[in-house]
């Protein structure tokens, strides 16, 4: 027997079945599918996860294919998404339910928060929009949203335990799918961070801080929230007898960025110059002597609570016997390879490296 909408969900679920935006994920609601998207737009925008999530399908398809993938696959699938620990835990986490799940995901939050890379958020999706199991959810729109509804004064990140309340007391039975993507899809179109669009709002009926005139302060911003600027340097090296090779790394599994590959190099110590870096970053990580040839370019990117400034630089091997041996000690990798320009694609480096490569690209391609 369904159980009526309260006026609420009605005006909510219309709203999304009538608004919704067509997503691939959207099609045939597959649990797979669902996951997969779920982790991606974790810390990404929605026009990126698309593109990516498409070119995932294509790699792989299922989770068998991708259960039996190669860590360095993934990751190169990965590369541009950042956060690389989703796209390792995405591929532990299929081999998992493959040998404990006989490769279906379990639909059960419980079972689900025992997964790698799976929290409540997650859980709480792939249980209500994959198999729609009345489970509540709360991602950053929709805390956004409830602080506006229900005039929660405090920061969003000490009202957690409230906002999953309001969900779990909201979420209707049968229809979990629509209406907790109606929350999300609400606050990703509507009821947006600034300048949200109420006389358009299904819900502002029901909402308190447009009925009292607070929405400019709801929610209510967090203190203290700051930017740490990182300074870095990195070498890009060629190999002595074969300039035309440049030498890469891959960082240890456990590292930050693990498993991606990148040029050596690493942050400037006290008043060390990029320069003094990267030729000391070398001998520490490489055991090779370098010398510094020339800057190449600057790059620099953002994540949540850094600002990376990485200075980098054509070097070469500072060998005095030219038949010398270029072989490696690698103090801070798990392997090496000197590898030609157009080989680089073939590989998964972190944000500042792979905007030096398309740097490079574009310096080679300019007339
Ligand atoms: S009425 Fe405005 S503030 Fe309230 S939920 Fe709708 S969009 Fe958000």
């Amino acid at each position: 027997m369904s159980i009526s909408l309260t006026p609420f969900q009605q005006a909510l679920i219309s709203w999304f079945h009538r608004e919704q935006r067509a997503l691939p994920w959207r099609k045939e609601y597959i649990p797979y599918q669902i996951w997969i998207s779920e982790i991606m737009l974790q810390q990404t925008q929605m026009e990126r996860v698309t593109l990516f999530f498409n070119r995932w399908l294509q790699e792989f398809p299922d989770i068998h294919s991708l259960a039996l993938a190669s860590e360095d696959r993934v990751l190169k699938q990965w590369e541009g998404l950042g956060y690389y620990s989703r796209a390792r835990n995405i591929l532990k986490c299929a081999r998992t339910i493959v040998s404990d799940h006989d490769g279906i995901i379990p639909s059960d939050p419980k079972s689900l928060l025992t997964l790698p890379g799976i929290g409540p958020y997650t859980a709480g999706a792939i249980a209500s929009i994959a198999y729609n199991l009345t489970t509540p959810l709360v991602d950053a729109n929709i805390g956004r949203l409830f602080a506006r509804l229900f005039n929660i004064d405090i920061p969003l990140p000490q009202a957690q335990k409230l906002l999953w309340q309001k969900a779990e007391k909201l979420v209707p039975q049968d229809q979990a799918r629509s209406f907790n993507q109606g929350l999300m899809e609400l606050g990703a179109l509507i009821c947006t961070p600034k300048n949200p669009l109420c006389p358009e709002c299904p819900l502002s009926p029901f909402c308190i801080a447009y009925r009292d005139d607070l929405i400019l302060s709801r929610p209510i911003p967090q203190k203290g929230k700051t930017i740490t600027t990182i300074e870095m340097a990195t070498g890009v090296l060629s190999h002595p007898q074969d300039k035309g090779r440049l030498f890469i790394q891959q960082r240890l599994a456990d590292d930050v960025w693990g498993s991606l590959w990148e040029f050596p190099g690493g942050r400037l110590k006290h008043s060390e110059s990029p320069e003094q870096a990267v030729i000391r970053e070398f001998l520490e990580e490489t055991g090779f002597s370098v010398r510094v040839d020339k800057k190449i370019t600057t790059t620099i990117h953002h994540y949540t609570r850094y600002k990376v400034i990485l200075h980098c630089f054509l070097c070469s091997l500072d060998l005095l016997d030219s038949d010398e041996s270029p072989d490696p000690i690698l103090y801070a990798a798990q392997e090496y390879r000197w590898v030609f320009f157009p080989e680089l694609a073939n590989f998964a480096f972190p944000a500042g490296h792979r905007k030096l490569i398309e740097f490079m690209t574009g310096a080679e391609n300019s007339p």
